[in-house]
């Protein structure tokens, strides 16, 4: 029998994430790399875009389902997964590295024994062995890593790995499993918006402020840009410690880390705790009237001037462009 790879794909309010499309990209490349069985697990309610899913070269996608389970519960959904990876003797799992994968994985691995390594940023098969790259020291040193226990599990950074459908032909099966009992602990019971801004952890556009800004009065000016990209508004530890900014907008090592196509980032030093959360970024531009601060080290594209002149200039730009 073919040793089997899990992949979990996250939801919330019975969308299929992005990230769950990454996890699923890269469950079905490893899988046909190392010959295994690829099968995706959802743990949820009602879920829309099932269908979606089905056409990443994956050959089942198990939904287990009850009322309880539209929010997040760590007990529930531990539980459930870790049954079914013994169930099914699962060798492989992959996850994201959401909030609620880096939550869910590690209590998974307890329960299944297995070894786990968070955050890759890269997942290559050499030989029969998955080969893991992973950011250590805040982002300044990539570490090549494998498991050498018998099961295995993954987190991966979102963003980092796009999501292709598959070129082999399969077609996803789809098994429904509504369950009786839910072991609901510890549970989220309820998730607040944040006034319908975009979550940096998931935006391909980011712009981000800085001590810099001088004060919160002057964040508009990162908001405005921010809108003409239809970016999301980030923002460093200094600029949230001072209470300008919500901490749900943190880049950085006690932030959130981030990869978008495009971080800008505004009055930012690029101290190296913040570089940890960001460096992984497509492209970064880089505005600071400093000419010497880190942060231009990190940068495609720098611009040594005063941010209070730029951002706007630089919207008004955007929005001509976006205009035409
Ligand atoms: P500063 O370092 O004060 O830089 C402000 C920059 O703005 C300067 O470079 C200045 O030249 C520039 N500037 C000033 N005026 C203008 C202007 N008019 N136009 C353009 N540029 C201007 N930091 C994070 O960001 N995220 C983290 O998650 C994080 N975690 C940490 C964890 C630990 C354990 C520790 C010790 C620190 C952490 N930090 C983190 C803090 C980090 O070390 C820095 O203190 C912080 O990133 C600095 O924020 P800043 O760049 O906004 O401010």
């Amino acid at each position: 029998m073919a040793k089997k790879l899990l992949a979990f794909l996250e939801q919330r309010d019975g969308k299929l994430k992005r990230a769950a499309f990454e996890v699923v990209s890269v469950a079905s490349r490893i899988s046909k790399d190392l010959g295994l069985d690829p099968e995706a697990i959802i743990v949820g309610n009602n879920v829309d875009n099932l269908d979606d899913v089905t056409k990443y070269g994956i050959s089942k996608i198990i939904h287990f389902k009850n009322d309880s389970l539209n929010n997040y519960s760590t007990t529930a959904y531990t539980e459930i997964i870790s049954n079914y990876a013994n169930e099914v003797s699962a060798d492989y799992l992959i996850f994201s590295n959401t909030a609620l994968g880096k939550d869910l994985a590690p209590h998974v691995a307890v329960q299944i024994d297995a070894g786990i390594l968070v955050d890759c940023t890269k997942l290559e098969v050499t030989g029969n062995e998955v080969i893991a790259t992973r950011p250590i020291y805040a982002g300044k040193a990539l570490l090549d890593v494998k498991l050498t226990s018998d099961k295995k599990i993954f987190t991966i950074r979102t963003n980092v790995f796009k999501p292709a459908a598959s070129e082999n032909n399969i077609t996803a099966e789809v098994e429904e499993k509504e369950l009786a009992s839910i072991n609901n602990k510890t549970r989220v019971v309820e998730i607040k918006k944040s006034e319908g801004k975009l979550d940096v952890a998931e935006a391909d556009i980011i712009v981000s402020g800085g001590r810099g800004l001088k004060g919160p009065e002057n964040f508009y000016l990162v908001e405005e840009l921010a809108e003409s990209f239809g970016a999301a508004v980030g923002a460093s530890r200094a600029a949230v410690d001072a209470g300008w900014r919500p901490h749900r907008e943190q880049v950085g090592q006690t932030g959130k880390t981030v990869s978008p196509t495009l971080y800008v980032a505004c009055g930012i030093s690029g101290a190296i705790q913040h570089l940890a959360g960001m460096s992984s970024s497509k492209y970064i531009i880089a505005i600071n009237k400093d000419k010497d601060a880190p942060i231009f080290s990190v940068a495609d594209f720098g611009i040594a001037g005063d941010a209070f002149e730029i951002l706007p200039a630089l919207t008004k730009e955007i929005k001509k462009i976006k205009s035409q």
